[in-house]
């Protein structure tokens, strides 16, 4: 009963929220002409703006996004820098922009200028203030130069057209203001609601596909025409060979038509031309009027194979996002073949055009998701820029479904790569989301979904702002159950469409239809990054009342609800039952049923939770267990439910000491990577005909608040370092290092930053043949990272101390030293080529400094080399070498004073130095060539020495660089006297950073 009156009294304030609604109304009239030989388009706008806003407008802001398309300065110029494409360098016949500009205010000239930051926003000034319930009129010509399609939505390649965002179209202004904003590749848009009056002039033999209802009867008559030659001659047009007859353009009819469109109730107007296209018509059904509309599909002969079926993908679409959510409210649907963009697809109102896709059923799902926009951006137009899961991630959600609902037994993922070979086992369309998602969130790498479409990394635009949405509101589904969740969303549409809905409504409408209180959605999964884990703790039969009573536990940081269920051998649900999402520990009871042999949670993996391990318990007659067969893999694999997946891969190790190595990983580097994860590599060592290897197990965890994340961990290794080649080399090393590392960087920390605090500790036993030496040591490491598009900057405090002791001559020794090290790297433009140059500063002090009197002493073991680590000197066992017997070989780890020379000039300090070392890309191709020039000055113990030196050098990534000096100081020696021992190496490989590389990369 309770429930009932709160459930009244949350409808009553859903209805109250929405009496004090507004927005403004826009009504276009446009007419255009597409000149096919120039790419050009000749137009005249006239719109109606009326302020239906409490305030007085006194300016107004149009966006006049083809200027996107100018020149290297725009917003969407710089984006596209950060992905590599480069418009300040492209063939200007390849950029877009529009003029011709001359804005009229009711029939008057306005003052009007370019935002002074963005070409591609106009400022009007109005020479009357707008106030609330009136009406102007905008009216200006304009011609719109097309840009090539390869940059972006906009464009044209050949006679292709897809005319999209072409229009000066005012910002929305709503209760939040203005929102002007430039044109972005990764970021969508946010228009305001009206109606559209567009006629457009083409050559009479381009078939055309717009939003709007077409008006004119002898176009629709053509469009009939193609639609039965097509699906008479499908067959022959599929069988068509790739050459002129199929691809090429045939040339434009002199004569014109003039084709008008009409549409209410949409907030975008798009179009597409292609004298090539073949059609297909079809009508859908809708569930709930039970209205018929029409369906349009218009392809590329050379797609002809994939798009034969597509009008079933676009009907399907249509009727089942109107079953879920609500009726699709407008006349037609079209999918376009829009052979010039870049994979995928965009969606317009009405109307959706798609990139090329390698199966049928890629392109249904591409379809049906574009299809689906009309409901998520089309008809419920929230602010994409700015909340870009309300569409992307809400649409997601529903492609999920569909994918599930039609194909129930779906392999998609594991069909996807490598053909199904790899160990990727019964992985469907939705794991497609769910692992890329728990990928990222495992390696600290994910942001929350609610980041600003231009804040995300492009990893994350995806895995978080589509795929998380989806899997969580997939969650939120099985909570809720079908009814209900589409109760939910029915309400939301009903109340949203054709406005501009923000998260709190949302958040507003479904907690008020489903009754209960969802913050661990709305804020914990959709405002942070906390993660999901639950545990299944117990089962217990009670044997009076033939229940059992089952305990689980929320071990993660969302405080949401918990679904557990019985089932019987075969793996069929019994029961359902779920927790109350506040409770940290709770108690559900079942009834008894002969028919249980286990209890999970989430048995089908609805809920993206990070950990999976613990959610099963088995059922064995009196007895409880929790337990999973293991299964052994070669090389790779997925973690399957219900089962441990355990990889071995062969290995091989090659150094100076061991010489060959052969051995056997076992490791559960699996798709997703779990948190805790392990690597054991035993290997045999020819050279010292025994055992040696790596070893590394770690753990991460996600805490609620305070930090990030924290990695704790034990890193191993054992290998020879022997140096004689004759000797019998017995001599090697055991460095055991556990380490704790915290993730500092807050949640709300835009992409590019980084802040970590490392703690390494150091055992280490040194076993010679007549001694062995004992080390042990603290190194703390704090790192801050900052990366913008054109400058990066990495800042480094550390300590380091270590106790050595030797037990041939019972000696300690020891050190401790602080050092600073500072990074920056500034991008700079050299004849159309981007390259960086980085300027590295380091400074450390000796505390503590004593090497006793053994060879520790004489190789300088603990001191600071002005020229980096050789293996001798890395104490610690971070890195891998070919002789770590030495302090002369060739190979440096480019650490401490990082000069770029080999190891005939060694110069080291018992006390302090300090170097400034500057590499510079050089503008030539590959990119790997490198100038460089150190220059460092260090206490030698006679007084205070300055070097410097430079030359030329290869640098492959951050992997390898080799580098050859050609001036240096004096005091250095003689360079080229034995010029082949100047030449320095760097090798800085490290497998078990892969999962942290791949993250950086991610970031
Ligand atoms: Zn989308």
């Amino acid at each position: 009963m309770l429930k009932k009156i709160l459930f009244f009294l949350l409808i009553a304030l859903i209805g109250n929220a929405n009496a004090q609604y507004w927005q403004q109304q826009v009504d276009y009239r446009i007419d255009v002409k597409l000149d096919d030989k120039t790419h050009r388009l000749y137009g005249e706008i006239a719109f109606d703006y009326l302020n239906n806003s409490p305030s007085t407008l006194d300016s107004m802001y149009i966006h006049v996004w083809p200027n996107a398309y100018k020149n290297g300065k725009s917003a969407l110029a710089e984006q596209l820098e950060g992905e590599g494409k480069k418009l300040s360098t492209i063939d200007t016949a390849k950029l877009g922009g529009i003029s011709a500009l001359d804005f009229k205010i009711n029939g008057s000239a306005v003052s009007w200028s370019f935002h002074p930051d963005h070409e591609d926003i106009v400022l009007i000034k109005l020479a009357q203030p707008l106030a609330p319930g009136k009406q102007l009129t905008l009216t200006t010509p304009f011609i719109v130069k097309i840009p090539s399609g390869s940059i972006s939505r906009l464009g044209h390649i050949g006679q292709s057209y897809q005319i999209t965002q072409w229009y000066p179209k005012p910002a929305v202004f709503d209760h939040k203001g203005w929102h002007p904003i430039p044109y972005l590749n990764q970021g969508e848009f946010y228009s305001e609601y009206g109606s559209f009056d567009v006629s457009i002039t083409v050559p009479k033999n381009y078939v055309v596909g717009a939003t709007g209802e077409l008006q004119n009867p002898t176009e629709v008559a053509f469009m009939d025409s193609i639609a039965t030659d097509t699906k008479n001659r499908i067959t022959e047009i599929i069988a068509l060979p790739s050459g002129n007859l199929r691809d090429s353009f045939p040339s434009s009819a002199a004569d014109w038509k003039t084709l008008r469109y009409i549409q209410d109730k949409v907030h975008d107007f798009a179009w597409f031309a292609d004298k090539r296209y073949k059609v297909l018509k079809g009508s859908v059904k809708l569930p709930e009027s039970g209205r018929n509309l029409t369906t349009w599909a218009l392809f590329t002969p050379a797609n002809a194979l994939n798009w034969q079926n597509a009008i079933e993908y676009i009907n399907d679409g249509t009727y089942y996002y109107s079953k879920w959510n609500g009726d699709y409210p407008y006349s037609a649907v079209t999918a376009v073949d829009g052979t010039i963009s870049a994979g995928g697809g965009m969606e317009y109102p009405m109307i959706t055009v798609i990139g090329n896709a390698s199966s049928a059923r890629e392109l249904e799902v591409v379809i049906v998701h574009e299809v689906g926009h009309n409901w998520f951006y089309g008809i419920l137009g929230s602010n994409e820029r700015q909340h870009g899961w309300m569409d992307e991630g809400m649409n997601t959600a529903n492609e999920m479904r569909y994918v599930a609902t039609k194909y129930p037994d779906n392999q998609d993922l594991s069909d996807m790569v490598l053909g199904g070979k790899l160990h990727l086992n019964d992985l469907d369309h939705h794991d497609m989301g769910d692992i890329f998602y728990r990928f990222l969130a495992v390696l600290d790498a994910d942001q929350p979904i609610e980041t600003h479409s231009a804040d995300f990394s492009s990893a994350n635009y995806g895995a978080i702002m589509y795929q998380k949405t989806g899997l969580i509101f997939q969650y939120l589904r099985s909570y809720l159950g079908d009814e209900l969740y589409d109760q939910c969303m029915h309400r939301y549409y009903d109340l949203y469409q054709f406005k501009h809905p923000y998260p709190e409504d949302m958040q507003r409408v479904v907690e008020g239809v489903s009754g209960r209180k969802l913050d661990w959605l709305f804020g914990d999964l959709i405002q942070t990054t906390n993660i999901i884990d639950y545990k299944i703790k117990k089962a217990q039969r009670v044997e009076p009342l033939n229940t059992f009573t089952v305990k689980v536990k929320n071990k993660g940081s969302v405080a949401g609800p918990i679904g557990v269920s019985s089932l019987d051998k075969a793996g069929v649900i019994l029961e359902t039952q779920w927790t109350n999402p506040t409770d940290k520990r709770s108690t559900l009871i079942f009834k008894g049923n002969p028919a249980i042999n286990e209890f999970a949670i989430d048995p089908n993996g609805n809920i993206p939770e990070l950990n999976r391990s613990n959610n099963r318990i088995l059922v064995n007659k009196a007895l409880f267990k929790k337990l999973e067969p293991r299964k052994l893999e070669f090389m790779f694999g997925d973690h399957e439910a219900n089962k441990t997946n355990v990889f071995w891969t062969p290995m091989m190790a090659f150094n100076h000491s061991d010489r060959t190595m052969l051995g056997v990983a076992v490791h559960n580097f699996g798709l997703p990577f779990k948190p805790v994860q392990y690597f054991i590599a035993p290997m045999f060592s020819f050279g010292r005909k025994t055992l040696g290897g790596v070893a590394e197990i770690s753990k991460t965890c996600f805490p609620a608040n305070g930090v990030r994340s924290i990695k704790t961990g034990i890193s191993i290794k054992s290998f020879g370092i022997d140096d004689d080649p004759n000797g019998q080399r017995q001599s090697f090393y055991f460095a055991a290092t556990p380490y704790l590392k915290i993730n500092l960087v807050s949640d709300t920390r835009p992409k590019g930053y980084a802040n970590d605090l490392t703690f390494k500790w150091l055992f280490r036993r040194d076993i010679f043949s007549n001694d062995m030496s004992m080390e042990n040591g603290l190194k703390v490491n704090h790192t801050i990272q900052s990366n913008k598009k054109n400058f990066s900057y990495q800042g480094q405090l550390q300590f380091e101390g270590v106790l050595g002791f030797h037990d041939e001559i019972f000696e300690f020794e020891n050190y401790a030293r602080v050092s600073v090290t500072q990074e920056f790297k500034v991008k700079y433009l050299d004849r159309k080529k981007t390259r960086n140059i980085k300027f590295r500063l380091y400074g450390a002090y000796n505390l503590a400094y004593n090497p006793g009197s053994s060879y520790y002493n004489v190789m300088g073991r603990y001191s600071i080399s002005m020229f980096g680590s050789a293996g001798y000197q890395d104490v610690f066992a971070e890195n891998y070498f070919f002789n770590r017997a030495t302090v002369s070989g060739a190979q440096y780890t480019d650490d401490m004073g990082g000069f770029r020379t080999g190891s005939n000039n060694l110069r080291m300090s018992n006390y302090w130095a300090s170097t400034v070392n500057a590499t510079v890309q050089l503008p030539i191709q590959p990119n790997m060539f490198v100038a460089f020039a150190d220059f460092g000055v260090y206490d030698n113990g006679v007084g205070v020495a300055a070097l410097y030196n430079a030359g030329l050098g290869i640098n492959l990534g951050d992997i390898v660089g080799v580098y050859f000096p050609l001036v240096q100081s004096v005091n250095m020696g003689d360079l080229y006297q034995n010029y082949k021992t100047s030449i320095r190496l760097t090798l800085r490989f490290n497998p078990f950073n892969l999962p942290y590389k791949l993250s950086t990369l991610l970031k």
